[in-house]
């Protein structure tokens, strides 16, 4: 649940799995990724939450020490391994490219945060909806991930299987007759033009906001199944 305070161990067994190690991991399961976040002054990453409440900075990862590197914070955060593999960096960078070049739905990351040692509260699910890599006050490039909330919760019945249940909303007839007319009454993504569906994709969980011309678009039958197959 959203906000409930859990121990190490806690959320370990909610992902399935002996240990979680690592801050960043790329679909840790097939519906969805971890992260894990800290705000504390110790932190090793410089994580945010905005004052909107919805939307999160996560910082990426350094290169790790092991590659024989004394001090990872002088370095640029890595996109590529040695051996040319994406990092954690670059699988979530990648999926957001593919997001924003229509190939994929944004990637749903599951956040927990480090309140002390040993406490942790899951922060619900988000949406990865983009990235900058830049240079921070220390000259060198790291990775920068915007996050936002949505309203997707693991439902309890299917908790052990890890499937994920949307909630469903009732989209109002005024966005339905804008968002009609702005994607020209045809699938957005194949031009389609028969059985369409208004798609409400990935919606917030809180405010008025809930439900814009921005976050519905129209998609044929093909399209709308291909979707409901990756979610749930
Ligand atoms: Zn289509």
């Amino acid at each position: 649940m959203k906000d409930e305070i859990i121990s190490y161990r806690e959320m370990c067994d909610r992902e399935n799995v002996q240990t979680l190690q690592r801050g960043m991991n790329f679909r840790l399961n097939r519906n969805y990724s971890v992260i894990l976040m800290s705000q504390r002054k110790n932190a090793p990453y410089n994580d945010k939450i905005f004052d909107d409440g919805f939307t999160i900075e996560y910082e990426g990862h350094d290169i790790p020490k092991k590659d024989g590197i004394k001090n990872p914070k002088s370095i640029d955060q890595p996109r590529n391994t040695k051996t040319g593999k994406l990092t954690q960096n670059g699988l979530f960078a990648k999926s957001i490219e593919n997001y924003k070049s229509k190939k994929s739905f944004p990637e749903l990351v599951r956040v927990y945060e480090k309140l002390f040692d040993g406490v942790w509260s899951e922060k619900g699910f988000f949406k990865l909806l983009d990235y900058k890599y830049q240079k921070d006050e220390n000259g060198r490039k790291v990775f920068r991930f915007i996050l936002e909330e949505t309203d997707f919760e693991l439902s309890d019945e299917v908790i052990s299987r890890q499937k994920l249940k949307p909630r469903t909303r009732i989209i109002p007839s005024n966005v339905k007759k804008e968002v009609w007319k702005r994607d020209g009454g045809k699938c957005v993504l194949c031009g389609s033009t028969d059985e369409l569906h208004f798609d409400h994709d990935l919606p917030y969980s809180k405010g008025g906001t809930s439900i814009s011309v921005n976050n519905v678009r129209i998609l044929c039958a093909r399209h709308n199944l291909a979707k409901s197959d990756k979610i749930e």
